[in-house]
């Protein structure tokens, strides 16, 4: 179900979870910002979810209120988990849902990073 994006922060989603070590991920990285990890259902041959560590439920959330230095923090972790997982080159797509138009149905922000096939236009 998509998630009511004026919800305020639930500190059990299951985002919030992984983030305080109470289920497992399969972790790629890591730093003082942000979590990366593989998605459990992966939609390309490389699926990584990439969240930041602050308590934000969507990009909407985290781009009106997250410090500069956690905003550019996530951002470049964005990048550095694209780059170590080899998705560079030949490229990859990266996507954000947000809210219930967006379908999003974890309640904690998360970029989608895709990769290991040939991806086309984007379908509505
Ligand atoms: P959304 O639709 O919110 O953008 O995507 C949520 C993503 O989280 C989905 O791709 C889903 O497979 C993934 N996901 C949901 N629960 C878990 C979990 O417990 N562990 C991991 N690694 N991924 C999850």
């Amino acid at each position: 179900m998509p998630i009511d994006p004026r919800a305020p922060y639930d500190p059990n989603n299951i985002f919030a979870k992984i983030l305080r070590g109470e289920i497992p991920c399969k972790k790629v990285y890591e730093d003082d910002f942000s979590l990366a990890f593989h998605d459990i259902n992966p939609q390309a041959p490389v699926h990584l979810l990439v969240i930041p560590k602050g308590a934000y439920v969507s990009w909407d959330d985290f781009s009106e209120k997250a410090p500069a230095e956690e905003i550019a923090g996530f951002i470049r972790a964005v990048g550095q988990v694209a780059r170590e997982a080899g998705l560079v080159d030949p490229g990859y797509r990266m996507l954000a849902n947000v809210g219930g138009h967006g379908h999003q149905e974890v309640p904690h922000l998360h970029v989608h990073l895709f990769g290991g096939r040939q991806f086309y236009a984007m379908v509505p």
